[in-house]
């Protein structure tokens, strides 16, 4: 007899051995999580809501949020790597106090008692002498309203966010010309819009909202236009991508004006109604009040009202506005209307597509048929919703009317010294064709808009010992009356935001804190806090210099800044240069909160806030850095914080401080479950809730209020809405905010570089001030590209962040480091073929402030004269608790290195836009040629940072949850 094959006796075992059907080997219904808590992400800005698996007192996985209003139920990589952010070997244990020099990132371990007092104590002294000597500025946090408002307790005017090396230009030009902006301003209709214009869009800002948005659009057939020199992420799936030169966007913008206009495809009456376009601007060149609205004895804005032949005053309803003409008003003066100007200044064969289009590297074909494509769809293809609503003069209108070509616009055109007035011009055209809060259109969110500019001034014109700020310090100048300059004109802000340098710096100017500090230009300070700020790598300028800086010496020895102290929840490249380091916790660990006050969640159609709440406590002797702050303001006795008797006004901290701190009367930083029983009519401004924010855990950690359909569109002058956002605090009065296309505030600033009024300009900075604040949106070239020789650096080059990254943080996160582990320099692929470089080439980068050595990458859609690389991958050897010998160290790069703080010029200024300040990150021009590999690792190298105290050696292979796999594995 044969034996059985081995076939047949498989078969025979399986017969005999039924069991193992019986009795699975696999769990088909393995228990997921003990716990399931609800809070917000924190991976990026977008503040998405999630749900948290807890299992065994770990983090399971996390899972989006389906009834946010933000991210519905959709997730991104980032935000599914939380776990790997919060359970980071990078994280920080235990206030540390420096022991080494500066930068050699020698530290020991101290408790929190003796952290803070080191802290009270140096700012006790400084607040009872000089409180500017204390500079308090911080990164990508959300809790803004806290500290601006912490700062003015203080008395410091010295203190600002992010946004001045971020997208303050974009910001800045939407609240002075719509009274709202992009991004957390407002927000394309992605529901109804059959045309959308990004332009410098990338992919790490608005992560989820805008790809669920472009997902609906796409699914609809609507069509997506990307203007970016970099066809990655949104401009890789866009419909058309036009990849212009780096800073020509205002050109190619004001070139699509020239086209409508002279087409006459414009939305008059949009204009007149909403708009500034029948205000008479005065004609008197050379005279103070040149370039300013008439206005009339009580300081109304004029217009000539074709029906009654009169002047009257503009912002009266039911006049019909002369918009083109010239006129005598009744002093004798002449006048025009600003849309008189716009139509002078934009048909004008400047221009016209073929004379811009060799200095966008747009075909002149291409120009005109986006133009076309734009009037066809505003003009042939509106939108009527049957929705009747009331204008804020009391006059009903039964359908709301929409011009369906939508616009978004992000740090790519914001970042350059042009980008005020490039933000400004995409604006302009949004209003020439109607599509600005329309259905269709670009919508705000709210609580915008605002009244323009917003009416808060930026504090601190005087401060004194030991008294708090009249107001707070990042504000909203009007003119030269505004600033916060001395009698000489001299700026008073260690950053010299709201200066000559910068007189609409709304966000202040944080790349230049570091440099001013050092040059103790306008004056020294003492103590510099920085909380979630990279300043000595990857949010930077000119990175090895400020490293030197910050490690300075006078000669008597002492550090030229004296004491720096630093906050954040991991060992970042600044955690060298701290004497001072408070340990923050991780997102996943703390009561926050996402404030109407601060940067809130709103969408085009609802009201909405949000709180994180702790899914796990702290395993580190690390706490929140805003209870820090309240905590530390009390032990100042900070008058906000502190009750008459001397005892903290919150003793439960920041959670405390959410719940019973009051802004003004009734509002507060929550405006869900106001009232003292959460009544929903209290809901924005309210009497304090002692149970808010179990309410808010309660709803899945969020607050919204969907606004009624008549509220909805025309919000600058819907009446239902203008009420609402008064009673909910947005707005003082329920009055129309008329757009602005022609700014008088820049007009006001112009006038005084020109030598009228008291405050004026020092004489060496006239000129700019006077070709850059034009009262319409112009484009001239970027400073750095025209000061330099262009055929010494002719390449542009850029830097942006991937959509699996948004903080530094993100590149040191396991999971995400797989994804991109190191950067390339990516070049267009004929140009890098004319250059005699191939993939893989090791390549000098030059640009007018240095040189680094780089590997490349070469690539299709690419506009030919620009490279490119994504930020902050490069780290430095040893930081972030990483290998010294990770490839992010050795082969990644900044090109922060090549970037400088001042323009290459003989008295150099800021490397800003001359409006607001913000960083001209993106105005770098290189030249690249072709190098020996070395030791194939990238330059500059700098020496290895040691691990910090208290932080144990990162595991070769970050095997987290494989434990909770295996039990997963195993039969229950
Ligand atoms: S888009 Fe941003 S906030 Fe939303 S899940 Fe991703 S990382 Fe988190």
């Amino acid at each position: 007899m044969r034996p059985p094959s081995a076939a047949a006796a498989k078969d025979a075992r399986m017969f005999r051995e039924p069991r193992m059907f019986r009795e699975p080997k696999v769990n088909l219904s393995p228990k997921v999580a003990d716990e399931v808590k609800h809070s917000t992400c924190y991976m990026c800005a977008c503040r998405c809501g999630v749900k948290v698996h807890i299992r065994d007192g770990k983090i399971r996985y996390i899972e989006g949020n389906r009834n946010h209003p933000v991210n519905k139920g959709v997730l991104c990589g980032k935000g599914s790597s939380g776990i790997m952010q919060h359970y980071s070997p990078a994280r920080l244990h235990k206030p540390l106090k420096r022991v080494g020099e500066r930068g050699a990132g020698e530290f020991v371990e101290i408790e929190w008692e003796e952290a803070m007092e080191l802290a009270r104590r140096r700012l006790d002294r400084i607040r009872r002498t000089d409180p500017k000597q204390f500079a308090f500025f911080t990164g990508r946090d959300q809790s803004q309203s806290l500290t601006g408002w912490w700062a003015m307790q203080f008395g410091t005017l010295n203190y600002a966010a992010h946004g001045g090396l971020c997208s303050v230009n974009m910001a800045a030009a939407g609240l002075y010309t719509i009274g709202g902006s992009f991004w957390e301003f407002g927000e394309p209709d992605w529901e109804r819009a059959k045309y959308l214009l990004l332009f410098g869009v990338a992919e790490d800002h608005d992560s989820n909202p805008i790809k669920i948005g472009l997902g609906k659009m796409k699914a609809r057939g609507a069509k997506v236009v990307s203007i970016n020199p970099i066809r990655t992420g949104y401009s890789a799936i866009a419909d058309e991508w036009i990849g212009l030169r780096p800073g020509t966007d205002g050109l190619f913008v004001l070139s699509l004006v020239h086209e409508l206009i002279n087409a006459d495809a414009v939305d008059l009456d949009f204009l007149v109604r909403y708009c500034n376009a029948g205000w008479l601007v005065v004609q008197a060149p050379g005279e103070a009040d040149h370039g300013l609205f008439a206005r009339d004895a009580d300081g109304e804005p004029l217009s000539y009202d074709k029906r009654a032949s009169a002047f009257v005053n503009a912002k009266a309803a039911d006049i019909a506005p002369a918009i083109v003409g010239e006129f005598i008003l009744p002093d004798g003066r002449k006048a025009v209307p600003v849309f008189q100007l716009i139509a002078a200044r934009y048909m004008d064969a400047a221009y016209a597509p073929a004379a811009v289009a060799p200095v966008c590297g747009v075909e002149a074909s291409v120009i005109r048929r986006i133009a076309a494509e734009i009037a066809e769809i505003a003009f042939e293809q509106p939108i009527e919703l049957d929705v009747a609503w009331t204008d804020w003069a009391g006059r009903t209108h039964d359908k709301i009317v929409g011009r369906p070509v939508a616009m978004h616009a992000m740090r790519g055109i914001s970042a350059h010294s042009n980008g005020f007035q490039t933000c400004r011009a995409i604006h302009l055209l949004q209003c020439l064709i109607g599509a600005i809060e329309c259905p269709g259109g670009f919508r705000f969110k709210p609580p915008f808009p605002k009244p323009i500019p917003p009416a808060q001034k930026p504090a601190g014109k005087t401060s004194a010992p030991m008294t708090p700020l009249p107001g707070m310090p990042l504000g909203f100048t009007s003119g030269p009356e505004d600033l916060l300059v001395d009698a000489d004109g001299l700026p008073l802000r260690i950053d010299k935001a709201y200066s000559w340098e910068a007189p609409i710096a709304a966000h202040g100017l944080m790349h230049m804190v570091i440099a001013n500090a050092w040059a103790g230009d306008p004056y020294k300070i003492d103590t510099l806090m920085l909380y979630m700020a990279n300043m000595s790598w990857n949010s930077a300028m000119n990175t090895a210099r400020t490293m030197e800086m910050l490690a300075d010496k006078d000669a008597s020895g002492e550090y030229k800044i004296p004491y720096i102290i630093y906050s954040d929840a991991y060992a970042s490249e600044m955690v060298a240069y701290a004497d001072l380091v408070l340990p923050d916790t991780t997102y996943l660990e703390r009561w926050d909160c996402i404030s109407l006050l601060d940067r809130p969640i709103c969408d085009a159609d609802g009201v909405a806030d949000a709180i994180r709440q702790p899914v796990l406590a702290p395993d580190r002797d690390v706490r929140a850095f805003q209870s820090v702050l309240l905590d530390l303001g009390a032990r100042l006795k900070l008058p906000g914080m502190t009750n008459e008797d001397g005892t903290p006004k919150y003793p439960g901290l920041y959670p405390d401080y959410l719940v019973n701190h009051e802004r003004s009367p009734g509002i507060g930083p929550l405006a869900g479950w106001r009232g003292a029983d959460g009544d929903a009519d209290a809901d924005g401004r309210g009497a304090v809730n002692p149970k808010q924010l179990d309410a808010y855990v309660a709803n899945q950690c969020f607050w919204r209020h969907e606004l009624a359909e008549h509220e909805k569109f025309y919000k600058f002058a819907n009446k239902a809405y203008l009420d609402f956002a008064v009673r909910m605090g947005f707005i003082s009065k329920a009055e129309p905010i008329v757009l602005q296309l022609y700014s008088e505030p820049l007009q006001k600033f112009r006038l005084a570089a020109e030598g009228h009024g008291p405050v004026q300009p020092p004489q060496d900075m006239r000129e700019r001030l006077v070709s850059a604040f034009d009262p319409l949106p112009i484009w001239y070239a970027p400073y750095e590209e025209a000061a330099i020789d262009r055929k010494a650096f002719p390449l542009h080059a850029l830097t942006q962040r991937p959509m699996i990254m948004y903080h530094s943080w993100g590149s040191q996160n396991a999971w995400l480091r797989q994804i991109l582990g190191r950067n390339k320099l990516y070049i267009a692929t004929a140009k890098a073929h004319q250059l005699g470089l191939e993939d893989d080439d090791w390549a000098r980068v030059t640009s007018h402030n240095g040189s680094i050595k780089v590997q490349i990458q070469t690539m299709d859609g690419l506009n030919p004269d620009t490279v490119w690389t994504w930020n902050a991958i490069g780290k430095r050897a040893g930081a972030w608790n990483l290998d010294p010998e990770a490839p992010e160290a050795r082969q990644g790069f900044l090109l922060n290195h090549l970037i400088s703080e001042r323009l290459p010029d003989p008295s150099p200024r800021s490397n800003s836009d001359p409006i607001t300040g913000q960083a001209a990150w993106f105005d770098l021009c290189v030249r690249i040629e072709k190098c020996a590999p070395d030791e194939a690792t990238s330059t500059p190298q700098f020496p290895a940072l040691p691990r910090l105290a208290g932080l144990s050696p990162a595991p070769d292979i970050n095997q987290y949850g494989a434990d909770l796999s295996e039990r997963r594995r195993g039969a229950k």
